[in-house]
């Protein structure tokens, strides 16, 4: 088999608690939502589905704290990356009013009718299909992401934290897989690779999860540590049948899990509360 070597840079925007970067307070799950609660959960997902359909990745920033942008771009450029995909989510005006919505992609000033812009619009063509978003097409940008690499770039924007809907998305684990896939589609298309969703899943997937908390151990409705969202409580040795997926919530992990008739919750990740059975 002819062996192939295309290093696609992945890039998740932001530290966690970079500041600004979050959905303005949202009453309904009682926090905000950081921008990069969604970057990092779909770059997660993205390199998985980009290695599984035969590429070779970098990220560019791995850790948890902020990675400064030059530090970014310089990472991509010393390692000959082919392609840089920044994963971001818009602002506007930081406050929920009558603000714009929608999907934008951005390439640096003059590349639009260059790879860079091909490449934009292969990952738009899937971007604009699944959840129902404006689509507000691909422009020039002077970022220092597009500006500061040496392969071709492009950065995503897939809705607005200020837009009240668009906001809530960001923390749907569907729409996070969603978004990643319309990424590793666009790529793939792009380099004449077939997309494959990745091959691995994760190993609490599908697994029991039980409280080894002495006490009561409170789940949740919706993934957040808010009390108004508190569905109820279980007792050390109980727990649930099926871990579905694991969301980051304010820095920290919790399991969506289902219960015996289907329905899910949130219960802490935290190795000193609960074990995967
Ligand atoms: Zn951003």
């Amino acid at each position: 088999m002819k062996s192939i070597s295309i290093l696609i840079a992945i890039d998740d925007g932001h530290g966690m608690n970079t500041p600004g970067k979050r959905t303005p307070y949202i009453s309904s799950i009682g926090a905000s939502i950081k921008e990069n609660e969604f970057n990092r959960e779909v770059v997660h997902r993205l390199n998985n589905m980009l290695k599984a359909s035969g590429f070779q990745t970098l990220l560019v920033a791995p850790e948890e704290k902020d990675i400064p942008l030059s530090v970014r771009t310089n990472r991509a450029n010393q390692a000959g990356a082919d392609a840089y995909i920044s994963i971001h989510y818009n602002a506007y005006n930081g406050h929920f009013s009558d603000n714009p919505n929608g999907i934008e992609l951005y390439v640096y000033r003059g590349h639009l009718n260059k790879d860079a812009g091909r490449l934009a619009h292969s990952i738009g063509r899937y971007l604009k299909q699944g959840t129902k978003q404006y689509y507000r097409g691909v422009k020039e940008a002077d970022f220092h992401v597009l500006r500061e690499t040496s392969m071709i770039a492009v950065l995503t924007e897939s809705g607005f934290m200020d837009h009240p809907k668009e906001a809530l998305l960001m923390r749907e684990t569907e729409f996070q897989n969603e978004v990643a896939v319309e990424h590793a589609k666009g790529i793939c298309d792009f380099f004449n690779l077939p997309f494959k969703a990745s091959s691995k899943r994760p190993w609490y997937v599908g697994r029991r999860i039980e409280s080894i908390y002495e006490g009561e151990l409170r789940f949740y409705s919706q993934p957040t540590w808010g009390n108004e969202a508190i569905a109820g409580y279980v007792q050390k040795g109980y727990g649930f049948p099926r871990i579905v997926d694991r969301v980051k919530v304010e820095g920290y992990n919790q399991y969506k899990v289902e219960n015996s008739k289907g329905l899910s919750f949130y219960i802490t990740a935290s190795e000193t509360y609960v074990k995967v059975i």
